[in-house]
């Protein structure tokens, strides 16, 4: 007499039916089981960023969900080193390495903000609104203090009172923009986080 637990019973009889009908089917479960899974990076849309972190600027892949649907958010899944990237060629440090939880954090800022003065609160204003109060802002700064001559009556042309420092994030051209536009202005006080 077949000595078998009713766990057993079923687990061998299921194993029979799915195999008996997969193969009336047309389909051998011995392929099917044995086949490679789809990478899962696969079908991500790639996007090629610097690391926001410190000055080396670190080349990283941000990987998203990117198939092309109208319903799908696309969401950052994976970040790895850019092996293509001539400062890091692939690596990231710690830091680097956990981009993914800075980019999905709730506590992430994603819009410009302002506190008025005296206040203890600060405020989401729109992106226009946030440009143009700090081209008001620099404009009446620069009219109050331009230097046009030096104290030998030397044509200097500086604006010392406001600096700038750029993001990490902008590709060499950006950057080199950026820097002729803020000197254009006489602004000696120019820094970018990002060196290359
Ligand atoms: S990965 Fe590390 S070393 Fe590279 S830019 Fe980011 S923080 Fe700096």
């Amino acid at each position: 007499m077949l000595n078998m637990s009713r766990r057993q019973f079923f687990k061998v009889t299921g194993a029979t039916l799915t195999g008996s009908s997969l193969t009336l089917l047309g389909a051998a479960p011995s392929p099917a089981l044995a086949e490679v899974r789809q990478y899962k990076l696969a079908r991500m849309k790639v996007t090629r960023n610097t690391c926001p972190y410190c000055s080396v600027a670190c080349g990283v892949l941000l990987y998203s969900l990117g198939d092309g649907a109208k319903n799908a958010t696309a969401t950052v899944m994976h970040v790895e080193g850019d092996p293509d990237h001539p400062v890091n060629r692939g690596t990231l440090c710690p830091k680097g390495a956990g981009l993914l939880d800075f980019i999905n954090s709730p506590n992430r800022l994603k819009h410009p903000e302002y506190r008025a003065a005296g206040s203890d609160k600060w405020q989401q204003i729109s992106w226009d609104d946030a440009y143009d109060r700090i081209a008001k802002l620099m404009k009446a700064d620069r009219d109050a203090n331009f230097i046009q001559k030096n104290e030998k009556g030397e044509t200097v042309n500086r604006w010392l009172t406001t600096g700038m420092l750029a993001a990490s994030a902008t590709s060499n051209e950006v950057a080199y923009i950026t820097h002729k536009v803020i000197r254009s202005l006489g602004a000696l006080g120019f820094d970018n986080q990002a060196r290359f």
